[in-house]
C-alpha cells in the first residue's frame, strides 16, 4: 500500500512547473498581504481593503494545499497518543467554536494505544476536519469526536456534525481537486487529509445525512509496516 503511495507520487514535468510557480507566487502574495494590511490600518474600517485582504489570504490557503499535495510526503513516524493531538487541534478552534455556538464533545472509548504517525500531518489532517464541520454549522451545534479501538490493529477517530450535510451529487465529487460550495473555500482540504490518510496507510469513510449532519471515520493501523 505504501508502495503505491510512493509511486503516484512522482510528478510530471507540468506538476513540477505548476508547483515551482506555486511556490513562487507566494512571496508577491506576502508583499501584497504585508501592504495590505499597512493600508488598512492608515485608512480606518476601509471594506474594499478588508475583502482584498480576504481573498489574498484566500490565495495563500489555495497555494499552501497545493503545494501539500503536489509535494512528496517525508512523513517522520513516531509513536503518538491521539488524545493530546485532538486536544491540541481544538485548542486552535476555541474562538471560532464560541463564536459559532458549536459545542464539542471529546471522549475516548476504552483505552487507546499509541499509533504510528506523522503528529504534525495527523494534526493537520484533523484541522482540516473540524474545520469543515464548524463551517456547516453557522447556526451552531454538536460536534462530537470519538477515539476508539476498532480492531486488535486499528483505531478510529470518529468526527460527528450536526451540520449542513452533503447531498449525495456533491458527495460524489469530494476529493475532486478544487471542489467546493463554499465561496470562500479551496476545495483542497479534504483532499490533503485523504494523502496525508494513506500515507499512513488508513482510511477514510464519509457518510452524511442533508439536514442532518456528516459523520467522518478516520481509521488508521496501530504499526505501520515499513517493509
Ligand atoms: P473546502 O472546505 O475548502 O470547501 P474541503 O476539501 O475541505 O474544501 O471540502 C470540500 C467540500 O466538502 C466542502 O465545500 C463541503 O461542501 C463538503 N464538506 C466537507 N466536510 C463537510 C462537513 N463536515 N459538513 C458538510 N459539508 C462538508
Ligand atoms: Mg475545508
Amino acid at each position: 500500500m505504501m508502495l503505491q503511495v510512493r509511486r503516484t507520487e512522482k510528478l510530471s514535468l507540468v506538476g513540477q512547473m505548476a508547483a515551482g510557480m506555486a511556490h513562487e507566487l507566494r512571496n508577491p502574495l506576502t508583499i501584497i498581504s504585508g501592504f495590505l494590511q499597512l493600508s488598512q490600518k492608515q485608512a480606518g474600517s476601509a471594506s474594499y481593503l478588508g475583502m482584498m485582504s480576504s481573498e489574498v489570504s484566500r490565495m495563500n490557503e489555495i497555494i499552501s494545499d497545493f503545494l501539500l499535495l503536489s509535494k512528496p510526503v517525508n512523513s517522520r513516524f513516531d509513536r503518538h497518543h491521539l488524545m493530546p493531538l485532538l486536544q491540541e487541534t481544538l485548542e486552535l478552534f476555541e474562538n471560532q467554536c464560541r463564536d459559532a455556538g458549536v459545542r464539542v464533545i471529546l471522549e475516548e472509548e476504552g483505552k487507546v494505544p499509541e499509533i504510528d504517525c506523522d503528529f504534525n500531518q495527523l494534526k493537520q489532517v484533523f484541522i482540516n476536519m473540524v474545520k469543515n464541520s464548524i463551517e456547516a454549522m453557522p447556526e451552531g451545534g454538536q460536534l462530537q469526536i470519538t477515539l476508539s479501538v476498532l480492531t486488535k490493529h486499528r483505531v478510529q477517530i470518529r468526527l460527528s456534525d450536526q451540520g449542513s450535510g452533503i447531498d449525495p451529487e456533491d458527495l460524489a465529487r469530494i476529493g475532486e481537486p478544487f471542489f467546493t460550495t463554499k465561496d470562500n473555500g479551496t476545495g483542497l482540504g479534504l483532499m490533503v487529509s485523504n494523502k496525508i490518510i494513506e500515507n499512513h496507510s488508513g482510511k477514510l469513510n464519509i457518510s452524511s445525512r442533508p439536514g442532518i449532519g456528516t459523520t467522518i471515520d478516520v481509521i488508521l493501523p496501530i504499526e505501520i509496516k515499513t517493509t
